[in-house]
């Protein structure tokens, strides 16, 4: 780094773990750590994640990329940890829903046994989900949730709770200090074209020139940030004075049904692409917006990418990725 950028730094350079880091968020996340001049260690199994995310990282020096299942414990030595490992989209989640709890309870146990012995602050990528099919709207962080235990969404929605669990019990049990995200729908370029996620989804149905599966009436919303304000929100939680623990909303509070969303994307990509319309999956939440008020005030955080700028450089990214 630079005396420059030394100068302009706003924290000293640390040893940063980001779980996860290969894939869609951690990806991003990595990055500006390392532009920020921090040294990076990504730890990922690449279960629902691309090494091509983050190959063109491997050159740089304060960067590190290993291959590692964090359902088993971690020895390395760091000043932080961002644990972001977990599949996250439902059809990667669904996949193998044993395995998702496993990642979910073992891996935040793991991490955080890791965080305990290094003292390590540690930050936890937890989900809207824990809200479940919320009867609160929009969502607030001290509303408890409506979650199906026994659902086909369970593996992710229950694992995280267990996950938010176990990072309160060890704040309040070993004093470790922990941040907890409550992350909403986050799109942007790194997405997996085969997530089974909306926005991926339906760039690339539109660039294809395939219909565009909307599930159920498409009147179910959804509120979509751009990656790089989520970023944004995740380094200043990170940052944020000891006493704020979380759980934190980060998500943008635009609100859009499905349907709009389709109708954005057709036109942006300029496509004549029709809307196939497909059975609703259970338990799907029929609707989602974050109150973001807690971000604001501790964090002075809100996105400031609309929607039709985030999927203009998303669809741009797609057109690349897939050379259509
Ligand atoms: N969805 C859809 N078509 C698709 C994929 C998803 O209509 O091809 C719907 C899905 O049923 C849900 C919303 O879009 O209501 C968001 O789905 P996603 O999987 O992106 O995220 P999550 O359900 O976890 O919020």
């Amino acid at each position: 780094m630079s005396p420059d950028a030394v100068a302009r730094h706003p924290v000293p350079p640390k040893r940063i773990l980001v779980t996860g880091g290969s894939g869609f968020i951690g990806s991003h996340l990595s990055r500006r750590l390392l532009a920020e001049g921090h040294d990076v260690l990504v730890v990922d199994n690449f279960y629902s994640s691309s090494r091509h995310n983050v190959v063109d990282l491997l050159d740089e020096p304060r960067f590190e990329l290993m291959r590692h299942d964090v359902t088993f414990p971690l020895y390395v030595e760091v000043d932080q940890i961002f644990h972001l490992a977990c599949p996250a989209s439902p059809v990667f989640y669904q996949r193998d829903p044993v395995q998702t709890t496993k990642t979910c309870v073992h891996g935040s146990i793991n991490m955080l046994g890791l965080a305990k012995r290094l003292g390590a602050p540690i930050l936890l990528a937890s989900t809207s989900e824990v809200y479940g099919d919320p009867v609160s709207h929009p969502q607030s962080e001290s509303y408890w949730g409506n979650v199906n235990p026994i659902g086909i969404r369970s593996c992710y929605d229950e694992g995280k709770r267990c996950a938010e669990t176990l990072f309160f019990d060890y704040f309040r049990q070993h004093a470790l200090p922990i941040k907890v995200a409550r992350i909403f729908n986050t799109y942007g370029p790194n997405m997996l074209p085969n997530d089974g996620r909306v926005v991926s989804s339906f760039i690339v149905q539109a660039l294809r020139g395939e219909p565009l599966t909307v599930f159920g009436d498409g009147t179910q919303t959804r509120s979509f940030c751009y990656i790089d304000d989520m970023v944004d929100g995740l380094i200043r939680l990170m940052n944020s004075p000891a006493e704020v623990t979380g759980p934190v909303n980060l998500g943008n509070p635009a609100e859009f049904s499905v349907l709009e969303l389709a109708e954005q994307v057709r036109a942006l990509v300029g496509t004549g692409s029709q809307v196939d319309y497909r059975p609703l999956p259970s338990d799907d939440p029929v609707r989602r917006r974050p109150d973001i008020e807690r971000a604001r005030q501790l964090l002075g955080w809100e996105p400031v990418t609309p929607l039709d700028d985030g999927l203009k450089r998303t669809v741009e990214y797609f057109r690349q990725a897939l050379a259509v």
